[in-house]
């Protein structure tokens, strides 16, 4: 197999890419080859490969997922693309949703074309997400459900998903789609709530919580989020959906309290803000299709998974602080 991953410096795309070169026992054995496509962004770092940045089997591309040309020839080379490449921010894309429509609409339709063009059969799986459903007010999503979404983000997103099973119908390519909830781990970048409340709690600031911090998200590890991948690439069936659930829900104002309790911290630390427009009360996968189909269960459970990610933020302030520090400099990333 050779697997071309792009948006492979990023959170999700990067513990990916380090897990296929990095194979234990149980996830089998790794791809010939592993290419990283990735425009590296303000969220695209190339250290966030660690050590797999010098593996023999990868390759580095620095590239757009919306130059044709350059996917074009990378098609040629790969038989499995995995599409994680995607501007990832809600509140970014209410701020500007230009970007957010350019690359995960005609960025992944620019994909599909290669990958219908080239000159022997692709395996297309698309990162969807679950924000695809909309809100949810009560139960939780089938595949199965109508797409119903509500920010820019997630509206670009459903764009993507739908385009990418269009290929499917249309042209017969192998694509296969996952919609996940809401990943928290090492690597991701300070902007989303987990890796935004910790770091700024490391560095004795407030926290703003949205609103009344009712709205209720699924928290899955990445970790496992990356063997769904896996189980979706060896079993997953041509022209097949997969939600991908953690297992653990929460209200924002009862995940707060966990990471105030992991940080020593208390609600003093907490401030109130005006929640984002179009705020979504609840997502929610019934993901028991992956589960009854090719055994997927989520191994991390959440408690132990956030006290290992706080420690890890704990410890590479070296990997955040530039980070958290461009965010702040007038003009920075
Ligand atoms: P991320 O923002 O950390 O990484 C996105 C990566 O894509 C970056 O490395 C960036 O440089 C790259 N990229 C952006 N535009 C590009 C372009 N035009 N061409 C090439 N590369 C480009 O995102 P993430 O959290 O790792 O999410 C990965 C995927 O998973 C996305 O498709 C996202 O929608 C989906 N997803 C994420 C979550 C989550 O909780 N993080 C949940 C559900 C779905």
């Amino acid at each position: 197999m050779r697997v071309l991953v792009t948006g492979g410096a990023g959170f999700i795309g990067s513990h990916l890419v380090r897990s296929l070169l990095s194979p234990n026992a149980s996830d089998g054995p790794g791809p010939d080859a592993v290419t990283v496509l990735d425009a590296l962004t303000y969220a695209g770092n190339r250290a966030n490969l660690g050590s797999a940045a010098h593996h023999a089997r990868l390759r580095f591309v620095h590239g757009d997922i919306l130059d044709a040309e350059c996917v074009t020839a990378l098609m040629a080379d790969h038989d499995t693309v995995v599409h994680l490449a995607a501007e990832s921010h809600v509140d970014r894309s209410i701020g500007s949703g230009r970007a957010f429509t350019a690359t995960n609409a005609l960025g992944t339709q620019t994909l599909l074309e290669a990958a219908v063009r080239a000159p022997h059969p692709v395996t297309f799986l698309h990162i969807s997400t679950d924000e695809v459903y909309g809100s949810v007010p009560a139960g939780s999503c089938p595949e199965s459900h109508p797409l119903a979404p509500a920010s820019p983000y997630s509206a670009s997103k459903a764009g993507s998903d739908l385009l990418a099973l269009a290929y499917h119908r249309t042209h017969g390519l192998d694509v296969r789609v996952t919609r996940c909830s809401n990943n928290y781990g090492p690597y991701q970048f300070p902007e989303k709530i987990v890796p935004l409340f910790i770091t700024n709690l490391l560095r004795g600031r407030p926290v703003p919580l949205y609103g009344d911090g009712a709205h209720i998200r699924d928290w899955l590890h990445v970790a496992d989020h990356c063997r769904a991948i896996r189980l979706v690439l060896e079993d997953g069936r041509p022209g097949e959906v997969y939600n991908v659930g953690g297992g653990q829900e929460l209200s924002n104002r009862q995940l707060t309290g966990r990471i105030l309790a992991a940080c020593r911290a208390d609600w003093d630390d907490v401030e109130y803000v005006a929640d984002r427009p179009g705020h979504d009360a609840r997502y929610s996968v019934d993901w028991s299709k992956i589960r009854d189909e090719l055994g997927y269960a989520p191994r991390h459970a959440f408690d132990e998974g956030l006290a290992a990610t706080v420690d890890w933020y704990r410890t590479h302030r070296a990997w955040w602080e530039p980070l958290v520090e461009a965010r702040q400099t007038p003009g920075g990333r």
